[in-house]
């Protein structure tokens, strides 16, 4: 009977998800359909041309990230974990993330250790929690002047502690406490997802997640990871 219970229960929560991704994939095919139709339409001008063609790129990358978000929720959590190298993977990160902080007019600064700080975890796992929260910060810093991000590494207490600190928009109360819920987002074209996956990556690690915020002034967050040795 538990099981039976279990199962409805997992079967139900499959076809939420499956309803609200079809609902958010939904949105920008409608409008891509509505600009190819527009384009069709006038093709004698040029201008109008360009400007369908660039939202609708646009509306197709939204697509990609929303697919990615989902994949990520998807997979289960990988058990292959091995000895990594934080530094290395911030360093590997900062490359990755520079455009996207430059496309927003945001600075994103690293700061490291020179030594290696180890854990056991799966990289790629690591590198996709990294992420969720650079790419937060910097959307949360877009529309500020100044905008920057720090990720920063230290240990402390055979523990790993990654900072990422952001001087952009802060929240509330009530949305610190809704944050790592599953679909909880503010924002037009967020599916509230990345940081559900981070906080379940970091979870299963044994590790923690503290915030401090405060509206219009900024977050950080600090990930708290135990250290890994060579014999564990
Ligand atoms: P999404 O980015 O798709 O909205 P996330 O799970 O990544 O989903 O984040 C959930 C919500 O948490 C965001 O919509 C935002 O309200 C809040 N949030 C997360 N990081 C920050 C941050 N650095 N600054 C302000 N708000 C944040
Ligand atoms: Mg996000």
């Amino acid at each position: 009977l538990f099981i039976k219970h279990a199962q409805h229960e997992k079967f139900e929560t499959m076809s939420h998800v499956a309803a609200s991704l079809a609902h958010e994939v939904r949105n920008p095919l409608t409008a891509v359909k509505g600009f190819l139709k527009l384009i069709r339409e006038n093709p004698e001008n040029r201008v109008k041309m360009e400007q369908y063609i660039t939202i609708s790129l646009e509306e197709i990358q939204r697509t990609e990230t929303i697919l990615s978000d989902y994949l990520s929720i998807s997979k289960p959590h990988a058990q292959r974990r091995e000895l990594i190298d934080l530094c290395g993977q911030m360093q590997a990160i900062g490359e990755v993330m520079s455009p996207f902080a430059n496309m927003h007019n945001v600075g994103l600064e690293i700061q490291k250790p020179e030594e290696a700080v180890r854990i056991k975890a799966n990289p790629d796992e690591i590198k996709q929690v990294l992420l969720n929260f650079i790419k937060n910060a910097v959307e949360a810093c877009s529309e500020v002047p100044n905008g920057r991000v720090i990720l920063r590494l230290t240990t402390e207490d055979r523990h790993a502690v990654l900072t990422i600190k952001d001087n952009g928009v802060g929240m509330s109360e009530s949305q610190i406490n809704r944050l790592g819920s599953i679909y909880f987002s503010t924002k037009t074209n967020g599916t509230g997802l990345g940081l559900t996956y981070s906080y379940q990556v970091i979870h299963a690690l044994g590790g923690s997640v503290m915030v401090t915020s405060k509206a219009q002034v900024g977050t950080k967050f600090a990930i708290l990871l135990p250290l890994g040795s060579v014999e564990s």
